[in-house]
């Protein structure tokens, strides 16, 4: 057998032996055309199609194992954008090489596209446990090889590959199954950090169908009325309620309710949350309308979070306009919760749009900070209203001084620029006493409520015109 698996029929043979030159010329160039047909061009290697062909193409045994390994290299996109498609190639080529080496009689190596690459092993040992730790053994030994530093005059370049590994009986083996389980196993490598290995489990098919069910369920979900606000009280040092933070809930007709640190990622992926805020924006006006009525719910605020991708978006301030004019209330009680990465790539800009916010007379809340970029000096550019400090300080504060000291920090400055500080994610009353002993001003956190639904958020407010009056 050749290394295409045909073999030279017999038979045809007697039948052709005048013509033997020729036809052995016809063979050569069918054998050429064949080859080109099932090779990649820039490393050599075989492709895509001839992966499907070896599959098919395997005698099916109950004694045999059969594994399919995807490569993908890591943040290749990047070495490529930065460093030119010729640098690309050539990294490509190296790596191809890498992989080569492990080839053998039983192991064929592939380039399925882009920066992808796969080893099928045939032959693995009936015993599953023994196959998957062969093949997991070729894997890390693969992945080391791969794993290097690319130095360029600029900047060093951490190369590394992340593996999926699919393992099957060959009798039950199809070529297109093997390589989804192998393709989700190695989306679980990236997911779970990168440079790694990883072997297929079945949890990890439920995982990504929900994640793809998340994904298309999302553009209807406004639709059909599956996105729920809930609110999250906030109080002052002496527990009175100066308003909530708006947080949603997703009410799943699967899955139930799914939290937004699951579905706003996706929905910013998507770029679904354009619409999903402008929903926010909407119902956050009416609220606060709604409130503007009554003298004991008149003073609350409203934080609604807004993200980077529908602040860079063009029209962001003209479609908040255009919502925010058919309303009465004060503007400044709806606070705009941005995140520090808002400033992260264009920061003249960013500090541009959100003086424009300002002059509307809106409110805006530095959300989560402490743990981006923003460093304490550049605050001073910033024309926000309000620090919201993040939870992971609100964590360690009890238990590390250091933390303590860099909180007491970050209060003194914010409070010498003129902003109120809010601390989120209080879970302890030692935490609150620490925080109010620096200086904090108001307080967020399962230590006084989790978000609720506006039906039992009403208690607050009810609670809250009793101690008044
Ligand atoms: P975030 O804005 O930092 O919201 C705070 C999160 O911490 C909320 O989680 C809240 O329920 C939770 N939390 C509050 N107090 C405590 C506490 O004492 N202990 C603990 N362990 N957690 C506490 P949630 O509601 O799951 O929201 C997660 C994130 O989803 C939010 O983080 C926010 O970034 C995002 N999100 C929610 N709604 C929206 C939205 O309308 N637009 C955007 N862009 N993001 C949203
Ligand atoms: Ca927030
Ligand atoms: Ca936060």
């Amino acid at each position: 057998m050749d290394r295409f698996g045909s073999n030279d029929h017999p038979r045809r043979k007697k039948h052709v032996v005048a013509f033997l030159r020729d036809i052995t010329e016809r063979k050569r160039a069918e054998k050429k055309i064949q080859e080109l047909a099932f090779t990649d061009n820039l490393t050599g290697l075989f492709n895509r199609n001839y992966l499907e062909k070896l599959v098919a193409d395997i005698e099916p045994d109950n004694q045999h194992h059969l594994a399919v390994v995807v490569i993908d290299v890591d943040n290749f996109k990047l070495i490529n954008d930065t460093q030119g498609h010729l640098e690309g190639d050539r990294l490509l080529c190296k790596i191809s090489k890498d992989i080569e080496r492990f080839a053998s009689a039983q192991i064929v190596a592939f380039r399925l596209g882009g920066d992808e690459f796969a080893l099928v092993i045939n032959g693995l040992p009936a015993d599953i446990q023994q196959a998957e730790a062969e093949t997991l053994q070729l894997a890390e030994s693969i992945r080391k090889s791969i794993e290097s530093v690319v130095v360029t005059s600029d900047i060093q370049f951490q190369i590394s590959a992340s593996i999926g590994i699919a393992i099957n009986l060959t009798t039950e083996t199809s070529y297109e199954g093997l390589l989804k389980k192998a393709d989700i196993a190695l989306y679980e490598a990236k997911e779970s950090g990168r440079n790694r290995c990883f072997l297929f489990r079945s949890h990890m098919q439920q995982k990504l169908e929900r994640q793809v069910k998340l994904e298309t369920g999302l553009h209807s979900a406004l639709a059909h009325n599956e996105l729920m606000p809930y609110l999250q009280p906030q109080f002052d040092k002496s527990l009175r309620l100066t308003g909530a933070e708006l947080l949603l809930r997703w009410q799943h007709p699967e899955y139930g309710i799914v939290s937004p640190a699951e579905f706003i990622p996706i929905a910013e992926e998507t770029r679904s949350i354009i619409a999903i805020e402008l929903w926010v924006i909407e119902y956050a006006c009416q609220l606060l309308n709604a409130w503007h009525s009554t003298p004991e719910t008149q003073q609350l605020q409203l934080a609604i979070n807004i993200s980077v991708v529908h602040f860079e978006q063009t029209g962001f301030i003209e479609s908040l306009e255009s919502i925010l004019s058919n309303y009465v209330f004060d503007r400044k009680l709806l606070k705009l919760e941005l995140t520090e990465t808002v400033a992260l790539v264009n920061p003249e800009k960013a500090i541009a749009r959100m003086h424009l916010l300002k002059e509307k007379g809106l409110g805006i809340s530095m959300d989560d900070f402490g743990i981006g970029h923003a460093s304490l000096n550049y605050l001073r550019d910033l024309p926000i209203d309000q620090l919201k400090i993040d939870k992971s300080f609100i964590d360690r504060l009890t238990s590390d001084t250091k933390v303590k000291d860099v909180v007491n920090c970050i209060i003194t400055l914010a409070k010498a620029l003129g902003m109120q500080i809010i601390a989120e994610g209080v879970e302890t009353q030692e935490q609150k006493t620490i925080l109010e002993s620096l200086g904090c001003d108001l307080y967020q956190g399962y230590l006084f409520s989790p978000a609720v639904p506006l039906i039992e958020f009403q208690r607050f407010i009810q609670e809250n015109s009793a101690v008044k009056h």
